[in-house]
């Protein structure tokens, strides 16, 4: 875990935020390749969930809702967690995640739990009293349902269908931590599938395997991954039944994505809240109900450091350390680097023309720096699938050397062929 952060920092991938003036726990900032990491990560799952579906609709809601959504989802009452304090040093704990009522470091005693709310406080406007006090969003799903009268009527959509959303949320932790796995502010990827209320536990079946294929399908090891049911006593007490899709973290088997089954409760509360109508009207079987919900939701950040724990390889070749981040084509920050062997011409030009012909097709980089042997380690590093070498023989026989980043083999393609080989492979890959 340690090799990895410090990989993620010296390669780009996130760092600490505003790390100059000393770091804010829990936020992170994330780097150009990190970024294109996220993007990559966002797209496969927007594609999937959104694009490939007729029955899912995509809407973005805002970071800052009507303080009464939160009211009537629960959140102000009960979205909290049980804080201590240690009496000697002041410093303040999660009380499940401590052990015994004394402060193991200098035998303070902690002081009584009591709940603590996890939603950030905001003032809307030039007021700061109550009657302007308003919330960060702690997750993004009541946009889809405060939202769904308005879906519903603006679309086709009938259910079973699906309301998805990709976006910020905030949520003031105690103890944040274990680098990017839980944060104060983070992006979520959520869909609220709405179904006639005897199809809950079918749909609640579909979305779990669903879900499991997607992540095998952007390249997590199945070894790696299982379903989790919940136990009755962490149930939410109108759920009717949950999965968390876990994986194998170095600090031991983790939640990475939640799936419950939570009946009408979400519409139910924000019907009666509002006094807004928000139940569904089947005009072929004549019947009125409240849908009930199924919810996939993942986090981006949780998502992109699994991807990164599980891409993380560290192998002997001919003697030496090599570190590769084996990413899946579809989701490596870059697809092929272009690589001149020497900074002499004609090998620059001809490699920044090479590169210039391939950008409009894959996410490309070209690099001139150092020595050869440097530029494959950091293109490995960064889990770059392909790499084309410019040589000295490029201009006698018009091809290049196409380097796999994980068989390492090595092959002579002209040049006129390189988008196609490239187009092949990749795709094979993806298939594997
Ligand atoms: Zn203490």
């Amino acid at each position: 875990m340690e090799k990895l952060v410090s990989l993620a920092k010296r390669r780009g991938f996130f760092f600490q935020s505003s790390e100059i003036y000393g770091g804010l726990q829990g936020f992170w900032d994330f780097g150009p390749l990190g970024v294109t990491l996220r993007n990559n990560i966002k797209r496969a799952w927007w594609r999937a969930i959104v694009e490939l579906r007729d029955d899912v609709v995509g809407i973005e809601t805002s970071l800052i809702m009507n303080p009464r959504t939160w009211v009537a989802s629960g959140h102000v009452k009960n979205f909290t967690d049980p804080l201590v304090e240690c009496k000697k040093c002041h410093q303040r704990f999660r009380a499940d995640q401590v052990k015994g009522n004394r402060h193991e470091e200098d035998g303070g005693e902690f002081t009584e739990p009591r709940q603590f709310n996890l939603m950030f406080k905001t003032f809307v406007g030039p007021a700061e009293d109550s009657s302007a006090q308003a919330y960060l969003r702690p997750e993004t799903a009541q946009g889809m349902f405060v939202d769904f009268a308005n879906v519903l009527s603006s679309t086709r959509m009938r259910p079973p269908f699906g309301i998805a959303q990709v976006g910020k949320a905030f949520r003031n932790e105690i103890t944040p931590g274990n680098s990017i796995f839980r944060l104060r502010e983070f992006e979520l990827m959520e869909l609220e599938y709405f179904v006639p209320p005897a199809e809950e536990m079918k749909w609640l079946e579909y979305w779990k395997d669903e879900r499991m294929r997607w992540h095998q399908g952007i390249g997590i090891r199945p070894d790696k991954l299982r379903l989790r049911p919940h136990g009755k006593d962490e149930l939410a007490h109108y759920a009717l039944g949950a999965f968390d899709v876990e994986y194998e973290f170095p600090f031991g088997w983790s939640e990475l994505e939640g799936i419950a089954a939570r009946g009408e409760y979400d519409l139910r509360a924000h019907q009666e809240a509002s006094g807004r109508d928000l139940s569904y009207f089947d005009d072929i079987k004549r019947e009125r109900y409240i849908p009930h919900v199924v919810e996939p939701a993942l986090g981006v950040d949780r998502s992109m450091l699994t991807v990164l724990i599980d891409a993380y390889h560290e192998e002997e070749v001919r003697g030496e350390q090599r570190v590769v981040l084996r990413f899946h084509p579809s989701i490596a920050p870059i697809q092929v680097a272009i690589l001149p062997l020497s900074r002499k011409e004609p090998l620059m030009a001809t490699a920044q023309r090479v590169e210039h012909e391939l950008r409009p097709h894959f996410r490309t980089e070209y690099d001139d720096t150092q020595s050869i042997g440097k530029r494959y380690r950091r293109q490995d590093e960064i889990g770059t699938p392909y790499a084309i070498t410019i040589d000295f023989e490029t201009a006698n026989d018009q091809a290049a050397t196409l380097r796999a980043r994980d068989a390492m083999t090595q092959d002579r393609i002209p040049l006129g062929h390189l988008r196609e080989a490239l187009r092949e492979r990749l795709h094979a890959d993806k298939e594997a």
